[in-house]
């Protein structure tokens, strides 16, 4: 609570308002005197040195411990269906003092921000899909693909709903990307460790209330309907000792979410841009701007009747664009409504969760990142690889490899300055690599 506190003002991140600063109702007995308390904190801080180093209330990867009781939450897509740099869209990362780790959406741009956080890929094998609109899964293939380049030697595994026809299902939207990456497979079987490269999912019905749809080490995952575009959206609550979080990815604010997202400790749920905004800054006319923004998705002033319910420990909304100029009218709208705790969500914000409390920080994360180390060791490509992919995908055999026709097309020229590179490689590993010739 105190960190908290401490971050959000010196971050600038609108965390706490007025209602939670100044007391309220809802689980934050003691805010005020907390908050002036840090005051009293501040005045027995250590002197500043020039030469030592003073705490730091930012979160770098890789350099904490979880606690075995500790959830720890990542925004990794925060924004729109509308691509920019400075947020990807809808992905929230949970990480649990267990070890498990679960992707709720991955919208596109969020598998770089994955990538940021520098976690071995073969813990990031479990995604769970709330809705088959792009900005909620667009970031599918990337960690796909790239995600068994970097070493995931396991399938990847996800979880989405049906729809009212198996068209409309995340089975058939996997299924259709696994076939949309043909060439890009049929050009790696046979030649790496192919393990990664296979998607198993999980569908269940969109329909079902609260219904557990993965259970496993301590962790219950349930799923609840949601009201946005078509039927299909759901929306998730994740239980893992006695912390609850839950996400809403797209949804008009719909009665489930109202009784089963009830006591979230987090509870993550769309925020969209408010409607003058909508007109001033996304081009939309005033009739659009309204359907849009106030009956497909949630807005501000629903959203805060929708936290004023449940009254989780924290609330998060995103999908806005977070701007200087945006910010304080999401803020201010969602306060005519609701007085608890809130975090306006960007990117690489981070929330460490215990029964005792939730910390709210900024990750600061290094961008130019290689790949994390492996969790278990590449093996050979497998005989038969190729025969079995070619037979799955309905690809002859004969052309997973190059025709002559192209063989025939390698430009020798290179060959004496490659073999340079063969020679080195030998003399500075003390093993013979023999050129291929062919
Ligand atoms: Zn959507
Ligand atoms: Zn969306």
């Amino acid at each position: 609570m105190k960190r908290l506190i401490t971050m959000s003002i010196s971050l600038g991140v609108v965390v706490a308002a007025a209602g939670y600063l100044f007391g309220n109702d809802h689980g934050q007995a003691g805010a005020a005197s907390t908050f002036f308390s840090e005051a009293v904190a501040a005045e027995k801080a250590p002197e500043v040195s020039p030469v030592l180093a003073r705490p730091r209330d930012t979160y770098y990867p890789n350099s904490e411990d979880l606690a075995k009781d500790e959830m720890r939450v990542i925004a990794c897509g925060t924004g729109m269906p509308t691509t920019r740099a400075a947020q990807a869209a809808a992905c929230f990362l949970v990480e649990l003092g267990n070890g498990d780790k679960f992707i709720f959406d991955i919208g596109t741009g969020s598998a770089e921000r994955l990538s940021s956080l520098q976690i071995p890929y073969d813990y990031l094998d479990k995604v769970f899909i709330g809705h088959l609109h792009a900005d909620h899964f667009g970031s599918l293939g990337e960690i796909f693909i790239g995600g068994a380049l970097m070493g995931r030697q396991k399938p990847l595994r996800v979880w989405g709903p049906n729809g009212r026809t198996p068209e409309l299902g995340t089975a058939y939207a996997v299924q259709k990307m696994k076939e949309m990456y043909t060439w890009d497979l049929a050009g790696r079987v046979g030649l790496v460790d192919f393990r990664g490269y296979s998607i198993e999912v999980n569908e269940f019905d969109y329909k079902a209330e609260n219904a557990v749809i993965y259970e496993d080490n301590g962790v219950t995952i349930r799923s609840f309907p949601a009201i946005h575009s078509l039927d299909g959206p759901v929306s998730f609550s994740l239980e893992w000792k006695e912390l609850k979080f839950v996400f809403g990815s797209d949804s008009y604010p719909n009665k489930w979410f109202a009784k089963y997202a009830k006591d979230a400790d987090l509870a993550v749920h769309e925020c969209f841009v408010a409607v003058p905004d909508l007109v001033k800054k996304m081009g939309f006319t005033p009739e659009q701007a309204l359907t849009v923004g106030t009956q497909i998705h949630t807005a501000p002033e629903a959203f805060g009747k929708v936290m004023q319910e449940i009254k989780p420990r924290m609330a998060v909304a995103y999908h806005f664009f977070k701007d200087f100029d945006t910010t304080a009218e999401v803020n201010d709208r969602i306060r005519t409504t609701y007085d608890g705790p809130l975090s306006l969500a960007e990117d690489f914000m981070v929330w460490n969760i215990t029964k005792d409390d939730i910390r709210v920080r900024m990750a600061v994360v290094e961008e130019h990142t290689w790949a994390p180390p492996l969790v278990s060791k590449p093996e050979l490509p497998q005989k038969g690889d190729r025969e079995k992919y070619g037979k799955e995908m309905g690809v002859p055999v004969e052309s997973l490899g190059y025709s002559d026709f192209i063989q025939e097309g390698r430009w020798g020229e290179v060959d004496e300055a490659l073999r340079g590179v063969y020679k080195e490689a030998s003399e500075a590993l003390g093993r013979k690599f023999e050129y291929p010739t062919k």
